[in-house]
């Protein structure tokens, strides 16, 4: 087998479409080594052994060892200079490189092959024997770190101890004796740590490099990580190997990361950060303020640091023009790394960017623009889920500010929330349902789930590449980074900046679009939905099949929907508006009367209001369908249980409170969401269904004469198990709808439909369908009674079969096709073989979930309904469905 793909020199065997058997780095590498660009020569173990080391006790292929050594001599003829070699070393780099990017896993080992006697070739080599016990001490840190499991905190002690004690305050400021004194003593600590000495032989650093990238694809960082992205175990992870180039060979050498388009904004501008004379891991670790690349970005953030645009102007145009090769090439945005050694470029990995919603939608529309995508690739190119951040607060900027820190604009959008210093406490603190803001001196990826459960994140060290900065952007959650004058102090539990002291638990503000710490709760704003937003939303409306509806009630929300673009209304649950400010008693007196006149009595005091409620929503909606539910919950839901309201109701009804009591309890059910509720309660009181039939009947009346523009109201009777049900309840509903018409001399049309919410429904779909006019799925019962579980408490124990991989996702949140999903194909299928082209849609909260919609879309229903926010998003994934 051919574990091994070289590349270098112009050539590679290796190519970008080869990501699964090199990981992206390696697939990336190869592609951009065939493209002639400068990148130091070097190989590729595949992922294949990443398998195989697991599938064999943690062992490696026999012949791997013999191809290691080919591809390293091969690498060796590129460079002139043999790895091992006593007398003038080839010295590597060792990372990781799953398909996708994978923070958690062991990163990278700069400049091994280096131990006490080559470092003494490379001083002379180089005419600089700073530079080789530089890389001699960063090689035993990283290495001892990652390989041997000394933590890389130790020997930052040792580094912070010697600084002080000689009076240096940068490593700048460090001889070449000093570094040579710091890599004795790190050496003493990790005999000290391990029981042995640091490894000499550069062949066993070299294994046990690949070791250890192999080994930490299960670390439990590694684990948490696949779960959170749904990254499946078997992919692996490959090796990257490849010869050393130095960016800390003096001040003529220099590394850095860039972005070719800024990720936060998208705007089509150079955007990175580097450090003169350092080695890769410096710019995101955060230790010292790097420098912009460009003039512009200098001038913009006031540094009085040059620029690699100033300092190395040859190299930096080189830059310049790969970036735009790469670019054209990839037909994305990237981000690259690449170190200058002695004023030669080099270029370390190629990927596309991270980048906020904000900016991918701004790449997408201005890449289509370009001419370089296509109008539906440049759709597809946009997660649906992300628009969620676009759709985020910003602060008001009339709203008082009170800025007491000032760091980077990590990642944008404000946030706001009682400060945390700890991931758990965050999660935590989450899951009580408060909003924390995650405040640390810097993360890493065991701060993650911490990050997840924060609105925002604040950190006082590291740049606008650091992990925070780079994760969060990922998440879409506001960011501030480098905020370097608060003084955290985790044991206190406090942070000071100036002569102000927090402590954890009081509210801040961060507006991660500025880069600032605001005290207390500032006023937010709800952002514009035009431009880049727009273009791309029109795009897929162009090139989506299902209709986009909204869940709504109330007039608020129905306007945000249609802003958002709604295209009707798929679910009015009736009940909300029973709850309205001066509703609910009179819905109680209804509930809690004796017989039928006494509820009827009580409804006819519900009726205007209700009335209201349907000619607002029908106005709002001006001729847009909107399919309004009748009452669902069971009715308990609606009683008074302190004594109090109690007494109220008691007072309104001229009743007496121990009889009303008796009522109440015997309105209780054991098992309420299968008690007594939804269509059931239309049979048994169908003066309740009445009453709201007649309200959107008259209020269809109503709207049509106001508007000039008829409403075709669509009535929905929940929870259908049976034909019967539907039968006899639409009788009902056409009475009063012939009534009214009659009544107003008018001539309203209307439809009635059915919720198919129970699997009982969807396997009877043909002959519900003979009665219901259209079908809507209410996939939150439906999954509810297709698995038997509740859904007001699955919460508890669903997280742990998701963990435990017994089921993909949690089903209520993302349909289970395999089950739930039958039911709606059969009830789909089968209601059309009765009523050819039946109208079907989707109200479940799935309706909102991209992942659910195409499904939706394979299906062939007619719409998706959802909440108002999640419209765009619906809108986005139904094209990506229909593309
Ligand atoms: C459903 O069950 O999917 C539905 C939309 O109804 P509700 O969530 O109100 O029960
Ligand atoms: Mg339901």
């Amino acid at each position: 087998t051919k574990w091994v793909y070289t590349f270098g020199d112009g050539k590679a065997e290796g190519a970008a479409d080869m990501r699964e058997l090199l990981g992206g780095k390696g697939a990336n590498l190869a592609e951009m080594s065939s493209l002639g660009l400068p990148v130091p020569p070097g190989f590729t173990i595949t992922t294949e052994v990443c398998t195989w080391y697991y599938a064999n006790g943690q062992a490696f292929p026999e012949d791997l060892a013999d191809q290691v050594a080919a591809a390293l001599q091969h690498i060796g003829g590129i460079v002139g200079r043999q790895f091992g070699d006593a007398g003038d070393p080839l010295l590597v780099s060792v990372r990781s490189g799953a398909r996708a990017s994978m923070p958690g896993m062991m990163d990278t080992v700069l400049n091994l092959g280096l131990n006490d006697e080559t470092v003494e070739a490379v001083a002379t080599r180089a005419g600089d024997r700073r530079f080789a016990y530089d890389s001699y001490r960063r090689f035993i840190q990283m290495y001892s770190d990652v390989v041997l499991g000394v933590d890389h905190h130790n020997f930052e002690d040792i580094l912070e101890v010697y600084k002080e004690g000689n009076g240096h305050d940068l490593d700048t400021d460090l001889s070449a004796d000093d570094w040579q004194e710091i890599v004795t003593r790190f050496k003493a600590l990790v005999e000290e740590q391990t029981g042995n000495p640091f490894p000499q032989s550069p062949e066993l650093q070299l294994w046990g490099a690949i070791g250890a990238v192999f080994s930490s694809w299960m670390n439990q960082r590694a684990i948490t990580y696949r779960r959170l992205h749904s990254i499946p175990e078997s992919w692996g992870t490959a090796v990257n190997i490849q010869a050393m180039v130095f960016g800390n060979m003096g001040e003529r050498s220099a590394t850095g990361v860039a972005f070719t388009r800024n990720p936060s904004t998208g705007e089509n501008e150079l955007y990175g950060e580097f450090l003169v004379n350092a080695q890769g891991e410096d710019v995101v670790a955060g230790i010292r303020t790097p420098q912009d690349l460009t003039e512009k970005a200098r001038i913009g953030s006031g540094s009085d640091k040059p620029s690699l645009e100033s300092v190395m102007p040859n190299a930096f145009s080189e830059f310049v023009g790969i970036c735009d090769v790469l670019e054209k090439h990839y037909r994305d945005m990237q981000d690259v790394e690449f170190t200058v050694e002695q004023d030669k470029l080099w270029m370390l990995q190629t990927r596309a960017g991270k980048r906020t919603a904000k900016a991918a939608l701004r790449i997408a529309v201005e890449l289509a623009e370009e001419g370089l995508l296509t109008k539906e690739e440049a759709v597809q190119r946009v997660d649906p889920v992300s628009l969620d951040q676009l759709l985020h607060p910003t602060i008001d900027p009339k709203a008082e500010r009170q800025a007491i820190a000032r760091g980077l604009p990590a990642s944008p959008g404000a946030a706001q929330g009682e400060i945390v210093f700890d991931a758990d406490e965050a999660e935590a603190l989450k899951n009580e349902g408060r909003a924390v803001i995650l405040v640390r001196v810097e993360t890493s990826p065991e701060d993650i789930h911490g990050m997840h459960a924060a609105e925002g994140i604040l950190t006082t060290r590291g740049g606008m590449t650091s992990h925070a900065a780079v994760v969060a952007r990922g998440m879409g959650k506001p960011c501030v980074s480098g905020a370097g004058t608060l003084r955290v102090d985790y044991a206190a539990g406090t942070m000071t900046v100036g002569g102000t002291t927090l402590k954890r638990g009081d509210v801040i503000t961060i507006d991660g679009t500025k880069g600032e710490v605001l005290l207390g709760k500032v006023a937010m704003l709800q952002p514009e939905l035009s431009g880049e937003f727009a273009s791309l939303m029109a795009w897929a409306d162009a090139a989506r099949r299902m209709k986009v509806r909204t869940n709504a009630e109330t007039p608020a929300d129905a306007r945000t929907a249609r802003e958002f673009g709604a295209e009707g209304i798929g679910l009015c649950r009736t009940e909300h508006m029973f709850f309205e400010e001066g509703r609910i008693i009179a819905v109680r007196e209804m509930i809690l009367a004796d017989d039928e006149a006494g509820r009827r009595a009580a409804l006819a005091k519900i009726l205007p209001m209700q009335r209201q409620d349907f000619a607002d929503l029908f106005e709002i909606m001006a001729g847009l369908p909107v399919t309004i539910r009748l009452l669902d919950p069971p009715l308990h839901e609606f009683l008074p249980h302190e004594d109090a309201e109690l007494a109220e109701v008691a007072g309104t009804m001229g009743a007496d409170i121990e009889k009303l009591r008796r009522r109440v309890q015997e309105l209780h059910e054991f098992n309420p969401m299968l008690g007594h509720r939804g269509c059931r309660l239309g049979i048994t009181y169908p003066e309740i269904y009445e009453m709201q039939a007649r309200a959107i009947f008259e209020a269809a009346a109503e709207a049509a004469t106001k508007t000039g523009s008829p409403v075709t109201p669509e009535v929905m009777i929940p929870l259908i198990a049976t034909r019967a049900e539907l039968d006899m309840l639409k009788d009902r509903i056409v009475a009063v709808a012939e009534a009214v018409n009659r009544e107003k001399g008018v001539a309203v049309e209307y439809q009635i439909g059915t919720m198919i919410e129970l699997p009982r429904a969807a396997l009877h779909a043909a002959e519900i369908a003979e009665t219901a006019e259209f079908f809507s799925f209410g996939t939150n019962d439906l999954t509810q009674t297709t698995f038997g579980i509740s859904r007001d408490d699955s919460a508890r124990f669903l997280a742990e079969y998701v963990e435990k991989g017994i089921l993909p996702a949690d089903p209520f949140v993302t349909l289970d096709q395999d089950g739930v999903g039958e039911l709606v194909r059969i009830a789909a299928d089968r209601g059309r073989s009765t009523r050819a082209g039946i109208k079907l849609g989707i109200c479940g909260e799935h309706g909102g979930d991209p992942a659910s919609i195409g499904f939706c879309e394979t299906v062939g229903l007619d719409y998706v309904s959802c909440s108002p926010y999640r419209v765009p998003i619906a809108r986005l994934a139904a094209a990506q469905a229909a593309l």
